[in-house]
């Protein structure tokens, strides 16, 4: 594409993201807060490291940074030129996604909501589901800049549906995780070997992802990689809630999965992964899943 792409944020999701942009773009710029990230990726991949003024004069320009405030308040400073996408990728608060929309309007550039799942190892293969949320025709035109690493691109809906997605899917993995290691405890408690306990759950009702990948990759064999931070879980669980409470509709289980995963954060040893929630409800137990 003779259009310029630019990619900010170069975290565990970001630095991987960028990296299949030069598939379809000539020019690739990327900019990220600790800047030697953004020269490695340069060398890495034959992107281009620059300041975020030029990143953000781009025709695309892609962010994938840990909240919304973050986002927002580089948006706000560095605003975009007339006739720019700003594709962001972050999970964030659909409340922004439909400020920036109006705030955008003023510099006749365009702003989606594109969170992704699939974690990094989806982000390195390039087949994260991209949930987008904003105007049609604005998503038609960005389709194709957001391919090089999707494999499922879907247009949910108005400005802010793509971070409501994002943050129900979010709640709902952490549903799982909380109510499988209940579970899982209670079998460990009488006696059932927990190996054999997940091959009958996995071709069975009660299967989810956390018991067909996070269980068996993460909380069984006890390694807990830090490839997506306890905090940004909890995050993600404060969005969903926030989403249903504005709504006014009863949320017993949201809210409460909320409290446990904010509290897990809370007091988990600092740059702890998401499966490490597990180790609160260990911690009430004294008794470990392995
Ligand atoms: P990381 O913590 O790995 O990376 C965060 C990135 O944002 C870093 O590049 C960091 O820069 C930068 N950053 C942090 N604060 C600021 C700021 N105030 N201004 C500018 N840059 C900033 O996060 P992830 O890549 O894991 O997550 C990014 C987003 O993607 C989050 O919203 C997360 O919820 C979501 N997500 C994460 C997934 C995962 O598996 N990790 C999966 C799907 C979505 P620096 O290098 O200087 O610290």
């Amino acid at each position: 594409m003779s259009l310029t792409a630019a990619f900010v944020g170069l975290g565990a999701m970001g630095y991987r993201m960028a990296a299949h942009l030069p598939k379809s773009f000539d020019q690739v710029l990327v900019w990220n807060r600790t800047f030697s990230k953004a020269q490695q990726h340069a060398e890495q991949y034959g992107t281009q490291a620059v300041s975020i003024e030029q990143a953000t004069q781009a025709d695309i320009i892609f962010s994938c940074l840990p909240t919304s405030a973050d986002v927002e308040s580089i948006i706000r400073q560095y605003p975009p030129k007339a006739g720019a996408i700003w594709i962001d990728c972050t999970s964030g608060e659909p409340e922004s996604a439909k400020r920036m929309v109006e705030f955008l309007k003023q510099y006749q550039a365009d702003y989606l909501d594109a969170p992704v799942s699939g974690q990094t190892i989806g982000a390195e293969k390039g087949t994260l589901t991209v949930m987008v949320g904003g105007d049609t025709a604005v998503f038609e035109r960005a389709q194709t800049a957001i391919e090089p690493f999707a494999g499922l691109i879907k247009h949910v809906g108005e400005p802010g549906a793509g971070f409501a997605v994002k943050a129900v899917n979010n709640m709902l993995l952490a549903v799982h995780l909380w109510a499988t290691t209940e579970g899982f405890t209670a079998l460990k408690a009488n006696g059932v070997d927990l190996q054999s306990a997940l091959e009958c759950i996995n071709t069975s009702s009660g299967k989810s992802g956390v018991t067909e990948n996070v269980f068996p990759q993460r909380v069984l064999n006890r390694h807990f990689p830090l490839t997506f931070a306890l905090p940004l879980l909890a995050k993600d669980t404060g969005i969903a809630l926030k989403l249903a409470q504005s709504v006014k509709l009863p949320t017993p289980l949201l809210s409460l999965t909320q409290n446990l995963i904010q509290t897990a954060s809370l007091t988990a040893a600092p740059d702890s992964d998401f499966s490490a929630a597990v180790k609160l409800y260990e911690s009430w137990t004294k008794i470990t899943l392995e």
